[in-house]
């Protein structure tokens, strides 16, 4: 069997958790297994670089950006080697060059495009544990790129989609996925199965337990996924095709913080108007999410919408740019303080009265809502931050899922 296994920062957060991962991966091996090892920046590496990297210069560009991030994975694979070799195990770290793991070219949030499997494959043949960084890649002029963040799942899930992995684990600091992010909602329970489509809305929407884009592929190219904890032997989560089970109404509730709302204020009412906004907003790589267009009001309209923090600034700066010549609009208001939190299940498709339960649970706890939008398998609402985890709280509690 060839085996990818995936371990997040917590994972190998020090020495004891990188002898605790080798030897669950020696475990395997002995088996007469090949295995895969994909890790990630020990424990808050990640953002110990990226507060260097801002102390020395607020504005680095985004390829140094990469080429300090990537630095983070190589500390872990070089160290686990190390580790299993003491633990007298073959094994050899790679890096995303080394491996040749080829990206576009968009620093910070690249997409994997092929990865080169001869060198895995003839390590695999020497009977030696390949230990791979995960989050990183390099472009076509060999620069390092990354995935964005939490972008390991992904390297974990390509490589397992390249190699023909017979398994792909993914190893974490929970047992699994759960009805919710436990530490929001402490009553959250853990999912048994969860199908791919709605690991990736509940993904998108701000569980973090997994990168989007590595649900993405994994549904993509039919990769059973496993979520389970480094730190016990509790069965995981398994994450797949949809089958033929009842589906349940809702499965999870999710909630993100990342959020930012933005309104665009007496815009005149006549068509090419969103297609002027969103077009400048795009021509910025500014990814606008939640969109909302009000009745006309004198003439006059407002459209509002959320993007990332990370997108805020250069949304703000566009349309202020565009404000007077292109836009023709009053106002802009920007509101930082607001959360998105959303219900995900698949038995939503066939059954009424998911978004009603919903909007009576906030109702229940004084919870004002901002902004809707819904999937066939989703509802989400932007609500006041301050409210985010009762809120969640209150909308777990009323789809029984505690
Ligand atoms: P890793 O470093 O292993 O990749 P992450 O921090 O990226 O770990 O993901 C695990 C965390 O995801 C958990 O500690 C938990 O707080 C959070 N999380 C958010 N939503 C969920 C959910 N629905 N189920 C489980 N964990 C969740
Ligand atoms: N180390 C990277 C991050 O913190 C990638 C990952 O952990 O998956 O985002
Ligand atoms: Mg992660």
């Amino acid at each position: 069997m060839l085996v990818v296994k995936k371990f997040g920062g917590t994972s190998v957060a020090n020495k004891e958790r990188i002898f605790n991962v080798a030897k669950r991966c020696i475990e395997d091996y002995k088996k007469g297994n090949q295995v895969v090892v994909v890790l990630s920046a020990m424990g808050k590496q990640t953002d110990v670089l990226l507060d260097m990297a801002r102390d020395i210069n607020p504005k680095a560009s985004r390829r140094e950006m990469d080429m300090l991030l990537t630095t983070g994975e190589q500390t872990s694979v070089a160290l686990m080697a190390m580790a299993m070799d003491s633990l007298g195990v073959p094994a050899i770290s790679l890096n995303a060059f080394q491996v040749a793991m080829h990206t576009t070219a968009d620093y910070s949030n690249a997409k994997l495009k092929r990865i080169d499997t001869e060198r895995i494959y003839n390590e695999l043949e020497n009977r030696r544990i390949v230990i791979i960084t995960g989050f990183q890649g390099i472009d076509k002029y060999d620069n390092y790129t990354t995935l964005g963040r939490g972008g390991s799942d992904t390297t974990a899930v390509a490589l397992a989609a390249a190699l023909h992995a017979d398994a792909c684990e993914i190893y974490t600091d929970v047992d699994g996925v759960y009805t919710a992010d436990p530490r929001v909602v402490p009553k959250a329970r853990k999912l048994e199965v969860v199908t791919y489509d709605e690991m990736l809305e509940l993904a998108s929407l701000g569980a973090g337990v997994l990168h989007n884009r590595s649900v993405e592929m994994a549904k993509k190219y039919d990769v059973q996924l496993v979520v389970r904890s480094s730190l016990n032997n509790n069965e995981g989560t398994i994450v797949k095709e949809d089958t033929k089970m009842e589906k349940m109404l809702v499965s999870g509730v999710a909630t993100d913080k990342n959020v930012v709302q933005i309104s665009v204020e007496g815009l005149e009412n006549k068509p090419g108007v969103a297609f002027k906004l969103f077009q400048h907003l795009a021509n910025h790589n500014v990814n606008v999410d939640m969109i909302l267009q009000s009745v006309e009001h004198s003439g006059k309209q407002d459209i509002s919408f959320t993007v990332t923090e990370e997108d805020a600034d250069v949304a703000i700066e566009t349309i202020d740019r565009h404000a007077e010549s292109s836009l023709k609009c009053d106002q802009v208001n920007v509101t930082r303080d607001v959360a998105k939190v959303s219900v995900v299940g698949a038995g939503m498709m066939t059954h009424p009265g998911v978004a009603a339960k919903m909007f009576e649970a906030l109702y229940d706890c004084g919870v004002n809502i901002r902004q809707i939008s819904t999937s066939e398998i989703r509802v989400t609402v932007l609500i006041d931050e301050k409210y985010t985890e009762a809120a969640a709280q209150a909308v777990h509690e009323k789809f029984s899922l505690d």
